[in-house]
């Protein structure tokens, strides 16, 4: 029986991670479960897992569970706050962490489990983004398994030889081909990508996903961050992870070797294979998802990444080969770009127009510790706030002007 805490329960990653792990009782017992402050589905979640802790950020939410688990006779504990998400992701008895928290805030917790040598499920790439080496450095020290849940590191971890220790020319890997299905924006015309909405921009034409991870697919964000998210797991350079625009999604990565060997992992895109890939490693379990119908396929094309649409894809490969905190900057101004174009404050065309600002103003210093990554984010996300207020001020003159001129 494999015990297992899940950060980030509510979310999409998480409640795939709870569809698979219903389907196989007998293998999995769920030890902790933790979210932001959804504390309704949390409930339902302890309701049906019976955890022994659940754990909510904020102590509000987690008062109110504590009485809906009172009233259920649940003998869930329940804890809040970062310290707590660190506790449960470090507790002897536990064996796996799924790390399913959307940015930033999932850094302390998985560095918890990997400090603890723990099996790690990394869905969370912000991880690897802002603080690769250190988080890296915890893995290799502790001895802990590191399994990617991000399809196409999945998919690239699957199609490179068991053993692989990080190190491709000794493997005979060439390059590293990371898939991307190009978002939501992929074919419309630059002039209508200023007036985009964050509902247009959430609707990804294959995966449901999160609102922050929707956002990053359309911007192609995503794909930047998981070009470093591949550098620290694989050890490949920039110059050897090439992008390759594929709409179907049915190819989630390759491996190119020297012999001119390439290897593909296909899948219908349903995060459940990787989820339960990382669950039963080394061994196959069933994940619910559907048989791959090549038929139904039919066709599988592939384009070159335009840059110049998706600056933010440029902006990442310039922050990988900046390395030292530019990663941790490129995180952190993304993030903050994003919560302002989702709450309307900014433009879609405006997320990279921050990122490059604040990794314009910004040193980069080199990142000996987890001090070094959080001192670069928390003054990045204080400089991207006042980027942004500009713009706003900015757009506000502009349109007085206009209307006064009207
Ligand atoms: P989501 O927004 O659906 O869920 C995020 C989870 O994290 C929720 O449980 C939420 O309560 C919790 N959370 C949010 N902010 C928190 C905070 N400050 N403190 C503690 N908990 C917090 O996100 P998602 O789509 O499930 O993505 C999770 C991670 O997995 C992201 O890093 C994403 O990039 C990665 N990922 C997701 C997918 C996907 O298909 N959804 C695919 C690949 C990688
Ligand atoms: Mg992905």
């Amino acid at each position: 029986m494999q015990k297992i805490t899940i950060l980030g329960s509510t979310g999409s990653i998480g409640t795939s991670t709870l569809d698979v792990i219903a389907r196989h009782p007998d293998k999995f017992q769920v030890i902790a479960l933790t979210a932001h402050r959804q504390v309704d589905l949390l409930f339902q979640q302890c309701q049906r897992f019976k955890p022994e802790y659940a754990v909510l950020l904020e102590e509000e939410a987690a008062i109110q569970l504590r009485g809906r688990l009172d009233d259920a006779s649940l003998a869930t504990e329940v804890l809040s706050g970062v310290a707590a998400l660190e506790q449960v992701s470090a507790l002897t008895e536990v064996d796996a962490v799924m790390a399913a928290i959307v940015g930033a805030a999932g850094l302390q917790p998985t560095l918890a489990a990997a400090r603890a040598g723990k099996k790690i499920l990394l869905a969370n790439k912000e991880v690897l983004v802002m603080a690769g080496n250190v988080f890296m450095d915890a893995v290799r020290t502790s001895g802990s398994t590191l399994l990617p849940i991000d399809s196409e590191h999945n998919a690239i971890y699957q199609a490179l030889p068991s053993g692989y220790d990080g190190n491709p020319a000794v493997h005979g890997v060439r390059r590293i081909l990371l898939t991307a299905s190009g978002g939501p924006f992929h074919n419309s015309p630059l002039s209508e990508l200023h007036n985009v909405t964050p509902e247009q921009a959430c609707a990804h034409p294959n995966w449901v996903m999160g609102r922050k991870i929707s956002v990053d697919s359309a911007t192609m964000m995503n794909k930047g961050l998981e070009v470093i998210e591949a550098h620290w797991l694989f050890g490949a350079s920039a110059d050897d992870i090439q992008v390759v625009v594929h709409p179907q999604s049915v190819i989630h990565s390759l491996v190119e070797y020297v012999d001119g060997s390439v290897l593909a992992q296909l899948g219908n895109p349903d995060m459940r294979t990787p989820i339960a890939y990382g669950l039963s490693y080394p061994e196959r379990i069933d994940s619910g998802v559907a048989s791959l119908d090549l038929f139904k396929v039919a066709t599988l094309n592939f384009v070159a990444p335009d840059f110049d649409r998706f600056p933010c894809l440029d902006l990442a490969y310039q922050a990988l080969r900046a390395s030292g905190t530019a990663p941790a900057v490129l995180n952190a101004a993304n993030e903050v770009a994003v919560a302002a174009f989702l709450d309307k404050q900014i433009s879609f065309l405006d997320i990279p127009r921050v990122i490059a600002s604040a990794l314009d103003a910004l040193p980069v210093n080199t990142v000996t510790c987890l001090d070094d990554v959080l001192n670069a984010d928390i003054e990045t996300r204080q400089l991207a706030l006042e980027i942004i207020s500009k713009l706003v001020v900015g757009k506000a003159h502009h349109t007085i002007k206009h209307a006064a001129i009207k």
